[in-house]
């Protein structure tokens, strides 16, 4: 029969993390980032309490060393992460240090070189795809490998790139055959930070706090050795893990939200207006009402995602439907929790604002919601046809 409700298993998970969340990272939540990155005092803090509950490594296959939690796992653990804002928007590594997939496709010395030092904690890569003429269409960009004997030459620019200052090296995609462009013109190469003409140009300050990077590559050689997977590939390499991607956003959209209702659920009976508590007031309770249907629909959405990618199935739609009503979703819960605080919402003394910059800014990054409502429409086009 068809079941609704967590396996036993999940539950217990999701019950354990929620304890360490509401005791550990909420009433601290104000005080553990510096400059939009957690302080190191803190992120030993929640590291260890993430390896007290067994979520270590947790994104890193067991032959690797890792906890190899399921995706269904892994989404009840950012759905609970996702009711604080103790952590970064971006990248905060506490549950082990961010190994992309396409590293994991490594193999021999540059498997020893690159993967196993980050999985140990000993180097930092950035992702960098991105660049100032191509973000949501990066078929499109103009960083160019070319072939010269045994190297390639890249030349380009790529913007907003996280992490780009403290890494050792990035996981690059540029166009090996520009008229390809997303049909097999993309290769990934792994480029140290260090090689010459590799110049860290821009840092940007955004509204989130994160502070993401521009870095030109003038004329860097790089041996063919650093090509992942075959040429014109690269983008095969990133589809894999693009919908887990997904289902992480839409994991940590349930959290905000959750937490959101559960702010103004709580201010919406102390506060008074006109002699009577604003939860007595039909116009607020509609708004909370909406937030939970709108919550408890999403929920059934991010569920079915990552069961679907985590059986094998193709479910490439439901992953951008996943991404898309949860990111929106969250957004308006967060800023229907906003309206109903009024004005203290908007100071910093409560973590409402921040909240709302942050979702505010999942509309935007790894794929903004007009281009998951292109890729849908593409779909509905197609089947209703
Ligand atoms: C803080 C931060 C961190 C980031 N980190 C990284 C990183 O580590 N590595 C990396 O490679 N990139 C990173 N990015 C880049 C991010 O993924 C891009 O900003 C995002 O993909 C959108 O690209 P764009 O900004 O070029 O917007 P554009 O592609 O120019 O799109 C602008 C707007 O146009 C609309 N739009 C786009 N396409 C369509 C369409 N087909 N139909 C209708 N409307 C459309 C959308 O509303 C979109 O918001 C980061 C960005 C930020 C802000």
């Amino acid at each position: 029969m068809m079941s609704f409700s967590l396996p036993e298993e999940l539950q217990m998970l999701r019950d354990n993390l929620r304890r360490y969340v509401d005791t550990q990272m909420i009433p601290h939540e104000m005080e553990t980032l510096v400059d939009g990155e957690l302080k190191p005092e803190w992120r030993e803090k929640f590291q260890n309490g993430m390896k007290q509950l067994g979520l270590w490594m947790m994104d890193t296959p067991e032959e690797f060393g890792g906890a190899g939690l399921t995706l269904l796992q892994k989404s009840i653990v950012w759905q609970e992460l996702g009711r604080t804002i103790a952590l970064p928007a971006r990248e905060d590594g506490i549950t082990g240090p961010v190994v992309r997939h396409i590293l994991f496709q490594l193999e021999g010395e540059m498997r020893e070189k690159y993967l196993m030092p980050t999985l140990r904690g000993e180097k930092r890569a950035c992702f960098a795809q991105t660049e100032p003429d191509a973000g949501s269409d990066p078929g499109g960009m103009r960083t160019t490998a070319v072939r010269d004997g045994d190297h390639y030459v890249i030349n380009g620019t790529k913007r907003f790139i996280t992490g780009a200052g403290k890494s050792d090296f990035m996981q690059l995609m540029a166009a090996t055959d520009r008229a390809k462009g997303s049909r097999g013109g993309i290769s990934c190469f792994i480029v140290d930070m260090n090689t010459p003409g590799v110049k860290l140009t821009a840092q940007y300050q955004t509204m989130m706090g994160d502070k993401p990077w521009e870095i030109v590559l003038d004329n860097v050689r790089v041996p063919a050795s650093h090509r992942v997977g075959e040429e014109g590939k690269g983008f095969g390499l990133a589809q894999k893990w693009l919908g887990a991607g997904r289902v992480k956003h839409g994991s940590r959209a349930l959290g905000v939200a959750e937490r959101a209702l559960e702010m103004a659920v709580k201010y919406a009976h102390q506060r008074s207006t006109f002699g009577r508590p604003l939860a007595d007031r039909q116009g607020i309770q509609w708004q909370l009402a909406d937030i939970w249907m709108d919550l408890d629909k999403a929920t059934m959405l991010v569920r079915r995602a990552a069961a679907m990618i985590e059986e094998g199935q193709e479910a490439r739609v439901e992953a951008y439907h996943c991404k898309y009503f949860a990111d929106e979703m969250a957004f308006a819960a967060v800023d229907r929790c906003m309206q109903v605080h009024g004005g203290i919402a908007l100071t910093t003394d409560l973590p409402i604002e921040r909240m709302w910059r942050q979702q505010r800014s999942y509309r935007i990054t790894e794929g903004a919601s007009e281009v998951m409502r292109t890729v849908i429409a593409r779909h509905v086009m197609k089947a209703y046809a």
